[in-house]
């Protein structure tokens, strides 16, 4: 079964999902972009079921009704995005990955919201590179 690991910038959090994620697709919406700083959020969408904290236990920020945003508190690495609407999921930063190069978007959301500077081609799916 393929397994990805990812952690925070200083690792005191550590996680790894088994196997292929649900979806991953950037988000150009301006909560998520104040919420990383970043300019885009790419997230890995993945079952909680599938999901294995190894060390640490991220914060959470609630940024809005039902939207709860962790991160590590001792570096202030964004980790993930939980929402009800999506009760059974756990939304990652693709950045926080040893292998983000093979997790390759199919999508983004919030086209609307994209920084006009930012010109972004997510991959269709099926056509999956590499
Ligand atoms: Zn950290
Ligand atoms: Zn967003």
């Amino acid at each position: 079964m393929t397994t990805f690991k990812g952690s925070c910038l200083c690792g005191a959090i550590q996680f790894e999902i088994e196997g292929d994620p649900k979806w991953i697709a950037h988000c150009h919406c301006s909560d998520c972009r104040r919420a990383t700083g970043a300019a885009v959020s790419t997230y890995v969408g993945v079952e909680r079921e599938h999901v294995k904290f190894l060390t640490g236990t991220p914060s959470i920020y609630v940024s809005s009704k039902g939207v709860r945003r962790s991160y590590c508190a001792d570096c202030g690495s964004p980790i993930a995005y939980q929402g009800e609407r999506w009760p059974s999921e756990i939304h990652f930063f693709v950045g926080l990955f040893e292998r983000a190069a093979d997790l390759v978007p199919q999508g983004q959301v919030y086209e609307t919201e994209r920084l006009p500077w930012l010109h972004i081609v997510a991959e269709e799916p099926g056509k999956k590179s590499g």
